[in-house]
């Protein structure tokens, strides 16, 4: 029955089964569905399990309803009313590209970090770096490999995960070290020119032929990675960089053809996704062959002459718009690095990204490569893509809905994945029992899981401001509340 204690009614309210839920008052918040701004919603939350009840229109706030019958505000079910009156309010955002085992470039170079820091330093800093991601309002990350400091992330995960985490940080997807050939990647060593690795340390982790490739899948995935990720274009040949510039500098592709499906597949059969660091148009074209899930940076897919309207041109990116794979292009990282000497990347980079929005790409995810460039400050990458030619409505569906369609696994993809989608309203998606990395995100709708941040800023005015860690007042992941007012609570 419905209860209306408004009117009287004298059914006793504590005698029904009523879960304590947290009310949030939202002034304004972003729909990524829709991609408008709704005015006076009121957010309920069921406090035990996290997820959201409903969302609700509601004009002065002071009607608002049980999901379940007409109990005003002041219901002995609601623990907690938090006012975001003046705010508006977001789904948490999603970096679907980051390494929180690695710190700015500007501070120590790549190398240095491999080979100089321990992993007991690394892992320190990574534990700040979680803390400040997600202060600055990004409530899941996916870290796509730890560089050197072996499966690390495997055991932070552990630390940031579940209701009883260790320490503050985001929902947190890794994929343990990345896949290379032979001879590919650093760091390498000045006095043993053919050998993996300085002292033991290798960037990534080694593999040859389909055998080698497909074990190191299955142990990665052994290990416990939530995905794969794969160098299948790098500078293989950066050694004669001082004798031939343009073959030392030339990102080639890296694997074979076989060897790339046999990873792409196996990862597949056990349900994990791969992603793969990409950027030239050969290597892309055959990942899009093979059905790869994500591909990180893609600089080079535009055209070289940007005055050109031959769309035959742009190939893979006219393939690669109408795709099921997700374009991350790291734009926050080339942006960084154009002061360091990658000019003509950063160049190529903005060439592409404006190519890929001409073609009408919205398979696009926002990671920036963080780490490259310092954490909390992962907005960058949004900045960037409003900056260049992209809709910010557009924008934060992709740092939102878009990040949660990319990292999430393939359980909740194809025909299985759109029934488990259809039934989101059913609450069944508790973390409880699926997990912190199972539950829905990127957007605040009934059966999604309450990753909740607010702006002071204004979007439509200041896109830039009011995404930025500074004016991200609030942070809520899974329910409960790690920012309010400005200040972080842990
Ligand atoms: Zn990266």
């Amino acid at each position: 029955m419905q209860l209306d204690v408004q009117g009287g009614d004298s059914t006793n309210v504590a005698d029904r089964q009523v879960n304590q839920v947290t009310r949030i008052l939202a002034g304004k918040l972003f729909d990524p569905y829709t991609l408008e701004l709704l005015e006076n919603q009121v957010i309920t939350v069921d406090k035990e399990s996290g997820l959201i009840l409903n969302v609700q229109f509601s004009p002065n706030f002071i009607d608002t309803i049980e999901p379940d019958g007409t109990v005003p505000v002041i219901a002995p079910s609601v623990v907690e009313v938090i006012d975001l009156r003046h705010l508006t309010v977001l789904p948490g955002f999603v970096d679907t590209h980051v390494h929180f085992f690695l710190h700015p470039y500007s501070e120590t170079s790549w190398e240095d970090q491999l080979t100089k820091e321990s992993v007991i330093e690394r892992t320190v800093r990574a534990t700040v770096h979680a803390k400040r991601t997600l202060m600055a309002g990004f409530t899941t990350v996916r870290d796509l490999g730890t560089e050197g400091a072996g499966d690390a992330d495997i055991a932070l995960r552990k630390c940031l995960s579940s209701s009883s985490a260790l320490i503050p940080g985001p929902r947190y997807f890794c994929a343990t070290r990345a896949i290379v050939p032979t001879g590919s990647y650093g760091p390498k060593s000045a006095l043993y020119l053919n050998r993996e690795g300085v002292d033991g340390i290798t960037g990534a982790e080694v593999a040859d032929g389909r055998e080698e490739c497909m074990k190191a899948v299955r142990r990665q995935i052994g290990a416990g990675a939530d995905w794969i990720k794969i160098y299948a274009d790098y500078r293989v040949r950066s050694r004669i960089a001082g004798v031939s510039y343009r073959s030392g500098g030339e990102s080639m592709s890296t694997f074979s053809s076989d060897e790339l499906k046999i990873m792409i597949d196996t990862a597949h059969q056990y349900g994990v996704k791969v992603a793969a660091h990409a950027t030239n148009k050969d290597t892309i074209t055959e990942l899009l062959r093979l059905s790869v899930d994500s591909i990180e940076h893609g600089y080079d897919m535009a055209s070289n002459d940007p005055e050109s309207d031959d769309q035959t041109q742009d190939e893979p990116l006219h393939t690669f718009a109408h795709s099921y794979t997700k374009w991350v292009p790291t734009l926050g990282a080339y942006y960084t690095m154009s002061s360091q000497g990658k000019e003509e990347t950063w160049k190529r980079a903005v060439q592409t990204f404006k190519a890929g929005l001409a073609r009408g790409m919205s398979n696009i995810a926002c990671g920036g490569d963080t780490g490259v460039f310092a954490h909390g400050e992962n907005a960058l990458e949004l900045s960037l893509m409003v900056e260049y030619g992209a809709d910010w409505r557009k924008v934060l569906r992709w740092a939102t809905l878009g990040g949660w369609e990319c990292v999430r696994s393939m359980r909740w993809e194809g025909p299985k994945g759109k029934i488990r989608i259809a039934q989101l309203g059913e609450m069944k998606e508790d973390p409880r029992i699926v997990g912190d990395n199972d539950v829905p995100f990127g957007a605040l709708k009934r059966g999604f899981i309450a990753d909740v941040i607010a702006t002071s800023g204004n979007l439509e005015a200041d896109f830039c401001g009011a995404v930025s860690a500074d004016n991200i007042q609030f942070v809520m992941k899974g329910g409960k509340v790690y920012k309010r007012d400005g200040f972080p609570l842990l």
